[in-house]
């Protein structure tokens, strides 16, 4: 971003701070302190003593709409744990956004705070405030450590929030996630065996959670064999009655003999460690950074492996979540036809990938960084908020 437009970015902040104090909210003690950062276009560190707040908001890029993202809470070591994980998940963002078409740009947010014991109403209703001063350009939703609940105390302060339970907004995500894994599953079997037909294919699922579960349901009445895995007993357990799977110890799942493996739990799990030990033919699943670096994603191609990459199969929460977005409001089978796109998405990305003899993460990346380049999928009309106060 050039430093006028940041700068100009910055006062109207201010004034919209000083706007928002004035109008009533005299005792707000939110401070906002714009933190530099190269490759971003706003970074601002946000506290409010009185409500306990330390946090950060940073808006990656908004060439293809204001910036959207989830609040995360978690209480992070140091300031700049908060701050490196930020930087990260904006500008993880601003890609997923790219490849979605969803005319959003990338944004994130983190409160320091165990939300366990720490989260409070007024931290909340704190936040909305500092949100509410960036006049739209970045939107919150609930991420890793808030709910819906916390999204409901950010309404009261701001209209700059996406995902509540009430009429008008998208609800829970995950039914819509899964379905976007089911397809980039098929589109991994299109690619691997030239049908995308799941009849009899060993597919292993780590994580039996919102998306897990589901993604279950629809590989069994697809025809798929399913082994899975969750360290909640209980959850695999119920799973494997319901679709005859077969349960392997959370040690095991990620090297289980199978078509293709679904990671549905956390990060980081192709690795060095991890690379030489896979038996399955792919790796399509909806954890979030699945590569513990960007290089892992050439050390799994050169094992042989296909990869789907995370940010584009697991799409379907954030088409979801922005389909409440549209000037005619949320409709779930609009999200739905969206997400069913995901399939010929990561088939153009494979072929990217063969064609170039490079990874398909790295061609994932081109891709978004194409579509920002010449703005395909870039908003033309502002997005439209439906949802009222309860
Ligand atoms: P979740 O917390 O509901 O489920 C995660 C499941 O993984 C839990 O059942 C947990 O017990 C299990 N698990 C944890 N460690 C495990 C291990 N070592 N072995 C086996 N199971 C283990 O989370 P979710 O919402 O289902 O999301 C799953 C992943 O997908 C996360 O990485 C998330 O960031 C990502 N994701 C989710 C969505 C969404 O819509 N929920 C959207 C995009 C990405």
């Amino acid at each position: 971003m050039n430093p006028q437009l940041l700068e100009k970015q910055m006062q109207d902040s201010k004034q919209r701070l000083d706007a928002l104090v004035q109008e009533g909210r005299k005792d707000s003690s939110l401070q906002l302190e714009p933190l530099p950062v190269k490759g971003y276009e706003y970074v601002v560190k946000v506290t409010d003593k009185k409500a306990h707040l330390n946090a950060i908001i940073a808006i990656h890029d908004t060439t293809m709409g204001p910036a959207l993202g989830g609040v995360r809470i978690r209480p992070y070591a140091t300031f700049n744990d908060a701050l490196e994980d930020v930087l990260r998940l904006s500008k993880g963002m601003t890609y997923k956004s790219a490849i979605s078409e969803v005319g959003f740009g990338g944004g994130k947010s983190v409160i320091i705070a165990d939300p366990k014991t720490q989260k409070t109403p007024e931290m909340m209703l704190a936040m909305g405030n500092a949100i509410e001063t960036l006049g739209g350009s970045y939107i919150c939703a609930e991420d890793v450590g808030s709910t819906t609940e916390d999204c409901k105390n950010i309404r009261r302060a701001t209209k700059y929030v996406v995902g509540l339970t009430q009429a008008k907004s998208s609800g829970n995500p995950g039914p819509f996630t899964a379905w976007g894994v089911f397809r980039g599953i098929q589109s991994a079997a299109k690619k691997i065996f030239g049908s995308e037909s799941l009849e009899g294919r060993k597919i292993a699922i780590q994580g039996l959670g919102c998306v897990g579960s589901i993604l279950a349901d629809y590989l069994f009445w697809a025809g798929a064999q399913l082994i899975v895995s969750d360290i909640d007993e209980l959850k695999a357990q119920n799973i494997a009655k319901r679709y005859d799977a077969k349960i392997v110890h959370p040690d095991q799942i990620l090297f289980v003999e199978c078509d293709i493996l679904a990671p549905c739990a956390f990060g980081g799990i192709i690795n060095d460690q991890t690379i030489p030990k896979f038996r399955c033919k792919a790796i399509a699943g909806a954890a979030n950074n699945q590569l513990l670096c960007d290089v892992h994603g050439m050390g799994i191609k050169e094992r042989g492996i296909l990869y789907a990459p995370d940010f584009v199969i697991n799409g379907g929460g954030l088409l979801n979540v922005a389909a409440e977005l549209e000037e005619t409001g949320y409709s779930s089978s609009f999200a739905r036809a969206k997400i069913h796109r995901i399939y010929d998405c990561l088939l153009a990305i494979y072929d990217i990938a063969e064609n170039n003899n490079d990874s398909t993460h790295s061609a994932a990346i081109a891709l978004g960084d194409y579509r920002i380049k010449y703005g395909i999928g870039k908003r033309l009309i502002p997005p439209t908020f439906h949802h009222i106060i309860e």
